[in-house]
């Protein structure tokens, strides 16, 4: 039987094991942390920059959880596992919450064990697929399993749209959001160099030069991707000034590259 483990490609460079690198993990191979190291020289703010947007994915959840009452997620790009995953945020709110992970990495399958230990009342499931590909993602017998589409969801894309490059980058997000009912909630980040286009312009030729090109989005262009849906407050901003806890209030702004935001589908 083949393993997930022999699609891996352990000469080179991937996005979830970098991350998992800098965010302190141990799911990585020497050239992760290779690129990883090159990474932080060019831009050294990019540990506090990650770990910033993973906490606003903690305060998205634990927000759609809480104030609007969603109990289905779909999470696109969830990278390994790092507690709390979104799941526990959510079910420790509700503990029926119900989450889908998607993921394109083979390293990432080899860990969805560890995002599927949640609470006896709600569940959770992985889908191995690409975002390219929304309807593998949305035929999937996980999605149909786990998520009832009569029931607002809540759609995360974080962290994982600037591997998105245009022109497919908005009608695959579209494409995801079509078949959710109103009062669905997309919560999204995306990477821009608005605030060190110098230091973070480095570090995406530096991904670019490791065979993950990327895509960072000005402002006006990252709230274009939430045209037709009503943005809630403070509307996008760096993410770590989206409702910020105390120690968001500590955080530079020339340390954060990630814009996110929280939009209701009408
Ligand atoms: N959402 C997590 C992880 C972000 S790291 C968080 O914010 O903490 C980016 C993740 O996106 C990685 O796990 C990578 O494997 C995944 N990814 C990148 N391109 C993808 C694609 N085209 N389809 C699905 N996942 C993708």
């Amino acid at each position: 039987m083949t393993s997930p483990l022999d699609r891996v490609d352990t000469s080179k460079a991937h996005s979830a094991r970098v991350y998992d690198y800098i965010l302190g993990g141990k799911d990585h191979y020497p050239v992760d942390v290779e690129a990883g190291d090159a990474m932080c020289r060019h831009w050294p703010s990019l540990p506090v920059h990650m770990l910033e947007n993973r906490r606003f994915m903690h305060r998205a959840g634990r927000f759609l959880a809480r104030e609007k009452g969603i109990r289905q997620f779909l999470d696109i790009g969830t990278g390994l596992p790092t507690a709390p995953n979104l799941h526990e945020v959510v079910q420790e709110v509700a503990p029926e919450s119900r989450v889908v992970y998607v993921d394109n990495d083979p390293i990432v399958l080899t860990h969805a064990r560890a995002l599927l230990q949640g609470t006896p009342q709600g569940a959770t499931a992985y889908v191995d697929a690409d975002m390219h590909d929304p309807e593998a993602i949305l035929n999937s017998p996980e999605f149909e399993a786990l998520l009832d589409v009569g029931e607002p969801v809540g759609l995360m894309i974080i962290g994982v749209l600037h591997f998105i490059l245009p022109p497919d980058d908005r009608r695959l997000v579209r494409r995801l959001l079509d078949p959710l009912p109103a009062g669905s909630h997309l919560a999204m980040t995306i990477g821009t160099a608005d605030f060190a286009p110098e230091e973070v312009g480095r570090v995406a030729q530096e991904y670019a030069r490791q065979n993950m090109p990327m895509a960072l989005r000005d402002l006006p262009s990252t709230t274009s991707f939430f045209d037709g849906l009503e943005i809630v407050e403070p509307g996008v901003t760096q993410v770590h000034r989206w409702r910020p806890g105390a120690a968001q209030r500590r955080v530079a702004d020339r340390d954060i590259a990630m814009y996110g935001a929280v939009a209701r589908k009408p």
